[in-house]
């Protein structure tokens, strides 16, 4: 069995996680980007490319298995699906992460809490304007009224930097005053059961870096663009509506897109003093991850054993092996 992926955002997770399970590793890298993968021996197998759309044209190995990450939704989009290799994971789950329409869909499905959607006429409270197709919340704004909607809107358009239809695509939510935090679950097929394995909190920037300087002289706009992950413990009083998160959204995902999610996602949430409200999930390995290649405090209750995300997948690759149920997994 060889387990390979596309050498950029939990590359190195994913190759050291199949090795320790035993697995044969591959990465598909574009070039120039090589050497990272080389200097932590995760794999000797590298495959060139020059840009990630080669992807699509990658001729497999007859035992080999792809483990899909944020790079290849970001760079790919729904080209994504039609990468020709066997992905561990539901492809249907990608699509349904890339549309921001379905992916609020099936958190409200799950009666999960989600950011309340506006009208420009409407806006009366502090509020955050997200574009089609922004990567890392780049390109977001914050308004308060309509007329600072407008203003800021006519800016970004005598600027170029947005266009008349992003404009009326633009999607405007109730900004949420919150700290974040990013439970990371595994739906485990073999045993039936959604495992939350490990919280991270990302650290963006700048919106990080504002609560150092005072801001009354200053008009500082916040950007959102994820330079690394922090480690995060949930007061244990919370834990039992993280999980329960975790469990709806399963069940809503296999309603929705049957067979639903495989192996990991993870919900995106800002928490208040009252609620905790979720902005997106992701229906694959999350970079936050790569926080707990020893395990986590969580995976450690459950496995008693260093348990990584990425060497998670790998085990359950190796028991649906072990049991004939490996097309189970495979998309
Ligand atoms: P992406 O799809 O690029 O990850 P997200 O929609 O998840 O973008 O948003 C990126 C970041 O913007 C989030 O991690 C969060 O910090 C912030 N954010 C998004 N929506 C809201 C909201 N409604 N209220 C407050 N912050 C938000």
């Amino acid at each position: 069995m060889i387990i390979s992926t596309v050498g950029s955002h939990s590359a190195l997770q994913i190759l050291h996680g199949a090795k320790q399970e035993g697995l044969r590793t591959k990465v598909y890298c574009l070039k120039g980007k090589e050497s990272l993968y080389r200097r932590y021996l995760v794999t000797k197998n590298i495959v060139s490319l020059d840009s990630y759309e080669d992807l699509l044209d990658v001729k497999p190995e007859s035992d080999e298995i792809f483990i899909p990450h944020g790079t290849i939704i970001a760079t790919l989009d729904e080209k994504a699906l039609e990468i020709p290799i066997p992905i561990f994971g539901n492809r249907k789950g990608l699509l349904w992460e890339m549309k921001r329409e379905k992916n609020l869909q099936l958190l409200q499905d799950a009666a999960i809490r989600t950011p309340k959607s506006m009208d420009y006429e409407n806006i009366n409270q502090p509020s955050i304007v997200k574009f089609p197709g922004a990567k890392g919340g780049e390109g977001y704004f914050l308004c308060s009224s309509k007329e600072e909607f407008e203003r800021k809107i006519s800016n970004l358009l005598n600027l170029g930097k947005i266009s008349k239809k992003d404009v009326a695509e633009a999607q405007i939510q109730e900004y949420i005053v919150g700290v974040t935090m990013y439970p990371h679950y595994f739906y485990s097929i073999i045993y039936d059961r959604v495992e939350m394995l490990g919280i991270d909190r990302r650290y963006e920037t700048n919106v990080d870096a504002l609560g150092r300087i005072s801001q009354e002289k200053m008009n500082i706009n916040p950007s959102y663009k994820v330079v690394g992950n922090q480690p995060l413990i949930i007061r244990e009083s919370l834990l039992p509506e993280i999980l329960d998160y975790g469990d709806r959204l399963l069940e809503s995902s296999k309603r929705l897109f049957s067979p639903g999610l495989i192996g990991p996602y993870c919900i995106e949430l800002a928490l208040t003093a009252e609620e905790m409200v979720a902005f997106e999930f992701t229906s694959r390995i999350v970079a936050g991850t790569s926080l707990y290649i020893s395990g986590s405090p969580y995976s450690n209750f459950l496995f008693n054993e260093e348990m990584s995300m990425a060497r998670r997948i790998a085990r359950e690759i190796k028991m649906a092996m072990g049991q004939r149920r490996l097309e189970e997994f495979l998309t």
